[in-house]
């Protein structure tokens, strides 16, 4: 097992050690957050010089992911580093993983940037996925099945939020579809009759210690994660078992470090697919923060630094609520600040914002989490804070 690096430790130049992350985003920003609750220095290696990440973290590397002298700043700050966006160039974490501590390692984080060979890895790993298609040749696309229609076509790199998909109906659709992604490599799958979706967060830590967090039940809209239920509302315990038995047994067949989570749809028969996995925390994770004894972030800490994993505990059922940059807007589209005050004078509602200066829409600007005694207690807040903020109910 490596070396850990103790909390109030210090590095080579007597200041404390320093826990490195590739990627500046709220991911990145929620791990430096956690990482000096102990303690740590952080340091944040992100290109844009107003990165959520970067604004907090003592060192910021202002580079691009593959620069060499970044990396070699990154590395020469750092006693470990970790990853909190998945799209990071393998080239760089092999760089890193060379000279120092790296988790995720970078094969993992290669299966998960790339569609078909995380298909791949869930059928390695005994886990069913969407029936599908790899199309990277005008070949590939002639050859497809048309039991694969309706389908959404999704590029098999780079895609996030629903981004690079197309939903199409034919094959002549098919085809276009291809063309208006510039024909890059892609995954068909076969659009399933969704009764839920579902996701699990598990750490692995390099001795195989797993731990989980419960099954989170998620809700998306327009691709985009919206609202996150915990307890997982409405799926039965079996279906919670085969979804935590999955994640466990793709991490294990990966022989993944880090913090993972796996995504599955719920089908109307009950059957549980594998739809995605993440090698870093996740959106559908941020609830723990404030709702768990341990949150997701502190599990990163902990993996990353090579420190003992413990089971986190749920203490209070939770409702997470994205807040997207759509908030900072009006009905008649000026900007307008999102109605905070009232929604602060709900009970158990815990806001994040993630210091991100210019809204956009479907841009993730921060998250609400609501705590209570009770999961039916927390549903209802959560449904007057959406109503405050002009949210569809759920
Ligand atoms: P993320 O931001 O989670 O990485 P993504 O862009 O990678 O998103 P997916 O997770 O592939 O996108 O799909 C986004 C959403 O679209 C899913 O959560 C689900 O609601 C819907 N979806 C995706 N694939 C299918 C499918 N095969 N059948 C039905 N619905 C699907
Ligand atoms: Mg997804």
């Amino acid at each position: 097992m490596k070396r850990a690096i103790l909390p109030g430790s210090t590095g080579p130049d007597g200041r404390p050690a320093t826990l490195g992350v590739m990627g500046g985003g709220q991911l990145g920003r929620m791990f430096v957050q956690a990482a000096q609750a102990m303690g740590y220095f952080t340091a944040v290696l992100d290109a844009d010089p107003t990165s959520p990440a970067g604004l907090i973290a003592h060192y910021h590397i202002d580079t691009g992911y593959l620069d060499e002298q970044g990396l070699a700043q990154l590395m020469q700050r750092s006693a470990a580093i970790t990853t909190e966006f998945e799209n990071v160039p393998a080239p760089a974490l092999i760089t890193l993983g060379a000279h120092r501590p790296v988790s995720p390692g970078a094969d993992a984080v290669a299966v998960c940037q790339h569609r078909a060979a995380e298909k791949a890895q869930f059928r390695r790993a005994g886990i069913a996925c969407a029936p599908h298609a790899v199309i990277e040749t005008a070949d590939a696309l002639a050859a497809v099945d048309a039991a694969l229609l309706p389908g959404i076509l999704k590029t098999s790199s780079l895609g996030y939020d629903g981004k690079g998909q197309l939903r199409v109906e034919t094959l002549a659709a098919l085809a276009d579809a291809w063309a208006a992604l510039g024909r890059v490599p892609c995954v068909l799958e076969k659009r399933l009759p969704l009764a839920a979706e579902v996701s699990v967060i598990v750490a692995r830590d390099a001795g195989g210690t797993l731990v989980h967090f419960p099954v989170q039940r998620n809700l998306h809209r327009d691709g985009i994660l919206a609202v996150t239920e915990v307890p997982a509302r409405g799926i039965d315990e079996a279906t919670q078992q085969r979804a935590l038995d999955a994640a466990r047994a793709v991490a294990e067949s990966m022989d993944y470090v880090g913090v993972l989570c796996v995504e599955f749809f719920v089908l109307d028969d009950g059957s549980l697919v594998a739809n995605e996995m993440a090698p870093r925390p996740h959106n559908s994770g941020h609830y723990t923060i404030d709702a768990c004894d341990l949150s997701q972030f502190d599990l990163q800490v902990r993996t990353t630094a090579g420190l003992p994993l413990v089971a986190p505990r749920l203490h209070s059922p939770a409702v997470m609520l994205n807040l997207l940059g759509d908030l900072w807007f009006g009905a008649d589209g000026g900007e307008r600040t999102p109605p905070w005050p009232q929604l602060l004078a709900l009970p158990g509602v815990h806001l994040h914002l993630y210091g991100k200066a210019s809204p956009r829409r479907g841009r993730k600007m921060g998250h609400l989490t609501v705590t209570a005694p009770e999961f039916g207690q927390a549903r209802v807040v959560a449904l007057e804070a959406a109503a405050l903020l002009g949210l569809p109910p759920f």
